[in-house]
This record gives structure tokens, sequence and C-alpha cells, in this order.
């Protein structure tokens, strides 16, 4: 399978998580990342791993996040640079405490967007402003935007949320800037559902929220899986956009110290579950198993992830899928191969055109 598929597939992204090391300390950080996290990656692999990612032609964008990435200082610049020098969007995700004023943001920054920065994400919300003010946050976000990249602040939340991505639209600096300033247009706001990862923590979140499979036909499979990949602190590269890979061992691909990442990548093409994620999500996979087994009850998600998480870590649920997924693996193959083919599709428009550069 290998073979056929390294001529027609492969991620679109890359995400760098170099450190889970933050200034922030978010109750429900998915990753539980803190000040006390102090593993991180050389940045030799670092670039390494950039080197070997471009070759994939299908590759757009190489993500930084963590942790907080700000904390690589010149080796954030360096890898910027470097994944910019391949034509590739570059996106960095933090919490904005560096932005403690609009000189403060502009110093860090500026070296950035110079390097080949192409868009800026700061997180916020009511967990990382017991850490970071929003007053940080719209900052930095400004001068991002006056840089000329594209910038939105994320807020975090639920509906039992204090703070709301409306009153982040209603900040009196946010609108200012949206009425009169000519960069308003590159910064935009939106929302984002906040997964709960302990069980004393109470989100409630919208009823429109909830993912059921049943009555939502866009419920379908996870683009993540298959189309991003990650590269972690313990030098592992692991599935999908990582949300939850800390807390499933199957996202773990391997050493990237042992391993060229091309083979990491496409070993995991022999694990017939996330090409069922791929082609069907988590939640209509998880509707299968109580279909065959309907002792198994889950709670109302409201973001795949969560779902996910739910699929892999209830043994229940494992088992009944390794029971009977037989059931299904010609059905979900010969979709599998016909997502692969509208993908090829869209690829060639997109590797026909150049990798862009600079925030196009
Ligand atoms: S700011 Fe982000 S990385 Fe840092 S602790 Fe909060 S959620 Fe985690
Ligand atoms: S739904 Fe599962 S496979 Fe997809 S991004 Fe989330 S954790 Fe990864």
């Amino acid at each position: 399978m290998l073979t056929r598929l390294d001529e027609h597939f492969g991620p679109e992204s890359l995400t760098v998580l170099a450190t889970y090391q933050c200034t922030a300390a978010c109750k429900e950080c998915c990753f539980e990342c803190g000040p006390h996290l102090r593993e991180r990656l050389p940045r030799e692999v670092i670039l390494d791993v950039i080197r070997q990612a471009a070759q994939f032609k299908t590759l757009r964008y190489v993500v930084f996040s963590g942790g907080e990435c700000f904390l690589l200082h010149q080796d954030l610049i360096d890898a910027v640079a470097l994944a910019s020098s391949f034509g590739l969007s570059v996106r960095c995700v933090t919490n904005g405490y560096w932005a403690v004023n609009e000189q403060a943001a502009l110093a860090r920054l500026k070296p950035l967007v110079e390097a080949g920065l192409t868009e800026l994400n700061i997180s916020t919300g009511d967990d990382h402003q017991e850490y970071v003010p929003f007053q940080r946050v719209i900052t930095g976000a400004m001068t991002a935007a006056r840089l000329g990249i594209k910038t939105l602040i994320v807020v975090e939340g639920s509906k039992n949320s204090k703070f709301k991505a409306e009153d982040a639209r209603n900040h009196p600096d946010f609108l200012t800037f949206k009425e009169s300033d000519p960069a308003g247009d590159n910064l935009s706001i939106i929302s984002n559902v906040w997964i709960p990862f302990h069980e004393d923590r109470q989100l409630v979140h919208e009823k429109s929220l909830i993912r059921n499979p049943d009555e939502n036909f866009k419920v379908q499979g996870c683009d993540n899986i298959l189309e991003n990949f990650v590269l972690t602190p313990s030098h592992q590269m692991a599935s999908c956009c990582g949300l939850t890979m800390e807390h499933i061992p199957e996202m773990k691909l391997g050493d990237v110290r042992k391993h060229p990442i091309k083979e990491l990548y496409f070993n995991q093409f022999e694990d017939f579950l996330k090409i069922w994620i791929y082609v069907d999500g988590p939640e209509r996979i998880i509707r299968f198993a109580q279909k065959h087994n309907q002792s198994i009850r889950v709670d109302n998600t409201v973001h795949p992830c969560q779902a996910c998480a739910t699929l892999y870590l209830r043994p229940e649920i494992r088992k009944t899928l390794k029971d009977n997924y037989q059931e299904v693996i010609d059905d979900v193959m010969r979709r599998f191969y016909l997502k692969l083919a509208l993908r090829k599709y869209t690829e060639k428009f997109f590797r026909e055109s150049p990798r862009i550069k600079h925030g196009a």
C-alpha cells in the first residue's frame, strides 16, 4: 500500500510542538503545559524535520504551537525562515504573553514576519486570562495585523464561560482598530470549543454544538488524521492535530531520531482504524459500535477529538470494533480511495500554482 500511496498522498501540514513549556498553565490545556516543563527539542532536530517534511509535495503549512512557541526565541525565527524558504505558509500559535506593550510586541513580531511568518493565532479565554490579560492579546494582535499578516484571536470557551468572543469583539481597541486602521481587515476573532479534559470541570456547551451523527450530516470523516502530522517535544511524530495525542498512545508514530519521517508517516496507513476515522470520523464509528453492543453509552460530545478520545480509551468500544470491523472494511476502503482521488484532484489544482509565500 505504501508505494501506491507514496505517489498520490502526503500531509498538508506539519505542526511543530518544540516544547510543552508555557508561561501559562491553563486548567484544560490538552498537553497540561506549564512553566515547570523543561523538555525542548534541539534546534537541529526542528530544522531537520522541517527539511524532511518539505520533501512532501503536498505540504502547504508549518504551524508552530506548543506549549508557548515564543519561548523558543531565535530558534523560532530560524525555523520560520527555513519553512518559508521552501515556499510554505507559516503560522505561530501563542498566548500573547510577550505583548506587554506595542513596542515589546513589535520587537518580537518584526523579526518573525521578516523571516516569513504569514499567520499569527493568539488564544485566549477564561483559563488563559488567569495568566495573560486580554489587553496583551489585543495589543499583540493589532501589531501583527499592522505588520501585514493574517491575525486571528481565538476565544476558547463554552456556554458558561465568563469571557466570550463577543466580549473580544466589543473591546474598545478592537472596535477602533477595525473602524479606522487600514490593517483592520487582517484581524479577525473566532470562538472555539474548549474541550474538557478533567471530569470535575463542568463546561456547558450550546445544544447546537452537540455532534450527533444521526441528526447532522456534517459530522463526517476527520481531515486532520493522515493530512496533518505533529512533532512533539519528546522527538515523536504523531498523527492528526495533536490535540488528544498525549491521551491516545496510538496517535504516536515513532521517534524521528530513529526513522525518517516519510517512513513514520506512511506506516500509519497500515492502521485500519486511522483510515476509518479519516473516512467516517469518530462519532459515526462510535455509532457503529453502539449498534453492535447496546450496552455502550456515550455522553454527548461537542468536538470530534473528544469523541476520538472516547473511542480509543473505552475498552468495550475498542473490543466491539475489533470484533465487527470486517463487516465494513471493503466499503470503508472503497470510500478511502474515493476521498484520496478527490483530494488528488484538488491537490493537482494547488500543485499547479506555486507554493504561496508571505501572507498570500
Ligand atoms: S496558553 Fe495554551 S499551551 Fe499554554 S497552558 Fe494555556 S492552553 Fe496550554
Ligand atoms: S478527531 Fe481524532 S483523529 Fe481527528 S483530529 Fe481529533 S483526535 Fe485527531
